[in-house]
């Protein structure tokens, strides 16, 4: 396995929209080892979800896992480790939620935006196994922006006000005690 370099904003990788997986191409060897180094390379980082483009590979897979005392998101529920794999993602009402967000590809930038409270997710998992699940909150918030990013999408363009945008250490200094409230509340609504 192999930490590999996450691609920044500016990297056009990171706005194509990222091709389907066949199922010889997920069973083989060389797709099998990208998906352990993109664990790997989540885990490196601290993320809560890595996207094939991010590691510069255009196709539509990504991992996604929030583990015990994650440093980035102390605030997000535990998400066992999930690969998902050509993923379509249906918002199941209108119901949305103001949350905060970063991302690996663009470090040290955060803001505001909606996401859908409640989706359903379909996906392959790395054997190529059909999987379909509810996703809530939080959970559903990291779902989106995993599924964002395999259409070339990054959160800031999710934003409707910039006026949020933030470095890490203004949003821990200004945002983070209301935002972790608001938070806290919503896991305690929906779950995940
Ligand atoms: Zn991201």
């Amino acid at each position: 396995m192999a930490v590999l370099e996450i691609r920044e904003m500016g990297d056009p990788v990171l706005r194509e929209r990222a091709a389907e997986v066949s199922a010889e191409e997920l069973a083989s060897a060389e797709t099998q080892r990208l998906i352990e180094d993109m664990i790997e390379t989540m885990r490196a980082a601290n993320g809560a979800g890595l996207a094939a483009p991010q590691v510069g590979v255009a196709k539509r897979i990504a991992v996604i896992e929030v583990r015990e005392g994650n440093p980035r998101y102390p605030y997000k529920p535990l998400i066992p480790l999930t690969v998902i794999v050509n993923p379509e993602l249906t918002p199941l009402d209108d119901a949305t939620f103001a949350t905060n967000e970063g991302c690996l590809s663009m470090p040290n930038v955060r803001g505001d935006l909606e996401r859908f409270e409640n989706v359903g997710v379909r996906y392959l998992d790395r054997d190529g196994t059909p999987h379909e699940s509810t996703r809530r909150g939080l959970t559903a918030g990291t779902f989106q922006h995993e599924v964002d990013h395999l259409d070339g999408i990054l959160f800031v363009d999710r934003m409707a006000d910039m006026s949020s945008l933030s470095t890490w250490a203004e949003f821990e200094r200004h945002g983070k005690d209301e935002f972790v409230a608001r938070v806290e509340a919503l896991v305690e609504r929906v779950g995940s």
